[in-house]
């Protein structure tokens, strides 16, 4: 009997592990990745981060070296775009009029930059920052520029900021938002990031919108609020979030809202279709009965390991406890657990310095848990979570209560010969 095809879109870190888990899995098909951008699979975290700062080089950024594919037998298509699916024939179509016959469709496609509609917005030096390419662009011109302008402070945009402070730049961040990572962190947590920013040079402007970039001979020169402000800039990136890439998907009539519609098993209306990572809009148990889209390199491995294990025969709903990470300058933020609005806010350790907790319950129930420098709190509370621990808001807050204690205790190991 011929082999299956399982046929992946997208290149990036979930349909990797897409591949990556058929093969750890010894399945038997033919594995064919297609990815539109012109390099092999990459992390896009270090792009922020210390990629920026030439502290981390390509070798270190790409997942695995051209040897592994080769090794694997998973096909790697590069720099081609997948533009149709035929879902009655099961095929795909390249935008060279190739075409990929499948057994199983896994849709990985990502989510692109949003971009700002205002006049200037396609001048020169202004950046965004979500492919290698943006950044290798965006690390050139930074070894000259002395003033830099972010437009959203959301995690890329604060972790450029924090690294451009790193160098000497001049950094201002804006945001239409009141606070820094505003839909994503909690006030009290978002607090000591606008603190500690500010302590590190980066100056932060909240509750304006961008009007214009201003520009001279096709470049920027600098960014004008509404309110009537200038500020001066040699680059200006933006980080004002992104769209999921769910075209493909929308023209082959699957169910999309606010990214590619998926069951709890990540299928998406065609039992031969999966959608994964930042494109996947899926009902998630830690999400309060909602549907989330969710952008973190935990959420496209683990739901990339989920479908990989389906397509092998070994179906299992996802149900992965989300955490994610940001690094900004010195400040390690992690985060587990999902947070809605209104929740109470209960901060443990000191809000003065730069190591902290806050952990998130609503209805008494702990539903997130956010640790700045504090790694052994974000294992915990990954615990907490995953084992649906019950603590109270006043154990969280009280630095003397053990909340380890609170764990499940490990099951006895059985005596031998019982
Ligand atoms: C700068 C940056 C820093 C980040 N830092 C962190 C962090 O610190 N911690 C964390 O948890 N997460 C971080 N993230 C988020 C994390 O990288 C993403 O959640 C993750 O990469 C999502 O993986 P994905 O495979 O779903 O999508 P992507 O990595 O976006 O990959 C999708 C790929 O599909 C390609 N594609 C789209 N359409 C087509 C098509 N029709 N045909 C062929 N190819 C197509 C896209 O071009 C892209 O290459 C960061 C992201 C960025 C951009």
């Amino acid at each position: 009997m011929a082999q299956p095809t399982i046929a992946i879109i997208g290149a990036g870190q979930a349909g990797f592990q897409v591949a990556a888990s058929l093969r750890d899995l010894h399945y038997n098909a033919r594995v064919v990745i297609v990815g539109d951008e012109p390099h092999a699979p990459y992390q896009r975290p270090p792009l922020s981060k210390g990629y920026l700062l030439g502290e981390v080089d390509d070798s270190q950024v790409t997942l695995r070296p051209a040897a592994f594919y080769a090794q694997h037998q998973i096909e790697l298509i590069i720099g081609k775009r997948a533009v149709a699916i035929d879902r009655t024939r099961r095929k795909v179509g390249l935008e060279d009029d190739s075409v990929i016959e499948y057994d199983h469709l896994v849709l990985a496609t990502g989510a692109r930059n949003r971009p700002l509609p205002v006049p200037g917005a396609d001048l020169q030096n202004v950046f965004f920052l979500r492919t290698l390419d943006e950044a290798n662009r965006l690390r050139e011109r930074m070894s000259d520029a002395k003033t830099a302008v972010v437009i959203g402070a959301g995690f890329i945009g604060l972790e450029f900021a924090a690294s451009a402070a790193k160098t000497g730049m001049e950094v201002t961040v804006l945001d239409v938002a009141d606070r820094p990572m505003a839909r994503a962190l909690s006030k009290t947590m978002s607090a000591v990031f606008a603190r500690e920013h500010e302590k590190a040079g980066v100056n932060l402007v909240f509750n304006t919108q961008v009007m214009r970039l201003l520009g001279e001979n096709g470049r920027v020169t600098g960014v004008e609020t509404v309110d009537g402000r200038v500020m001066p800039a040699d680059l200006v990136v933006i980080g004002i979030g992104v769209i999921p890439n769910v075209e493909l998907a929308a023209t082959c009539d699957l169910p999309v809202e606010n990214g590619i519609v998926v069951d709890r098993f990540l299928q998406t209306s065609d039992p031969h279709i999966s959608a994964i990572g930042d494109v996947a809009a899926h009902e998630n148990p830690y999400a309060h009965g909602t549907r989330v889209r969710l952008e973190s390199v935990q959420n496209a491995a683990d739901q990339a390991r989920c479908v990989a294990h389906r397509i092998a025969g070994q179906p299992a709903a996802y149900s992965a406890l989300p955490w994610f990470w940001s690094n900004q300058g010195n400040l390690k933020l992690q985060m587990t657990g999902l947070p809605t609005s209104g929740c109470e806010e209960v901060l443990r350790g000191d809000p003065n310095g730069t190591v902290c907790s806050v952990f998130l319950f609503r209805d008494d129930k702990l539903v997130c848990v956010e640790t700045l420098n504090r790694p052994a709190d974000h294992m915990l509370g990954r615990r907490l979570l995953t084992n649906r621990v019950v603590l109270t808001p006043q154990q969280a807050g009280d630095l003397n209560c053990d909340l380890k204690a609170l764990l499940p205790k490990p099951a006895a190991a059985a005596a031998p010969g019982s």
